[in-house]
């Protein structure tokens, strides 16, 4: 998705560790007219697919897969990172290393909103080692439903996640997809 590359390319950081950060339209501001083309774009590459409901974690799945449900006309569940009091006990979890804090949570999803019956499409916003997704897709599997497509915004290729993924049969649509990326010249190339 051409408007996703150029603005990575325009407004994306660059850090050492593979990190590419995306603050200024993603992951702390918002900018919801990309949101929204991004939204559209996903519609269109499931064109046909039957999904019923969209799944994602917090934090920064959520305003992404809340938008692009908009298009899809589905709810939107997402994954807790942490227990509160106003989550049940009876709950799916994964546990999932976080690629971006080193550290392992215990992701969950109340057993109220996901079942069998389900179709559902993961959306998050990157895709690097494949943890988060492997935690989100099993938990649809553990409830019985079925995973009818992954949306990733941005796919870091010379990662293993993505590979991993497709080699499972999942359907893996990445609106960018980065091939490399050089901290020093702050640029980024595209699949
Ligand atoms: P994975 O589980 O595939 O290793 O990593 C995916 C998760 O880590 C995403 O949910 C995202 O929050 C975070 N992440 C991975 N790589 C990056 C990155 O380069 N930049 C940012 N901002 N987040 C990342």
């Amino acid at each position: 998705m051409q408007i996703l590359k150029d603005r990575i390319n325009k407004d994306g950081k660059i850090l050492e560790g593979n990190v590419l950060k995306v603050n200024g339209f993603l992951n702390h501001q918002i900018d919801i007219d990309l949101l929204n083309d991004m939204g559209k774009e996903w519609k269109k590459r499931f064109d046909g697919v039957e999904i019923n409901k969209i799944l994602t974690i917090e934090a920064s799945g959520i305003g992404i897969a809340c938008i692009a449900a908009q298009y899809f006309d589905v709810p939107v569940v997402f994954a807790k990172k942490s227990k509160s009091t106003n989550i049940s006990d009876n709950v799916y979890t994964a546990s999932v290393e976080s690629f971006t804090h080193n550290t392992v949570s215990q992701i969950m999803v109340d057993k109220e909103f996901l079942s069998k019956d389900d179709k559902v499409l993961i959306i998050d916003d990157f895709l690097a080692n494949g943890c988060a997704l492997e935690g989100l897709t099993k938990i649809v599997e553990e409830a019985g439903g079925e995973v009818a497509g992954i949306g990733i915004a941005i796919e870091k290729d010379f990662q293993p996640g993505g590979k991993k993924i497709r080699d499972k049969g999942y359907r893996l649509e990445s609106l960018a997809i980065v091939k490399s990326m050089d901290p020093k010249t702050n640029s980024c190339q595209f699949k």
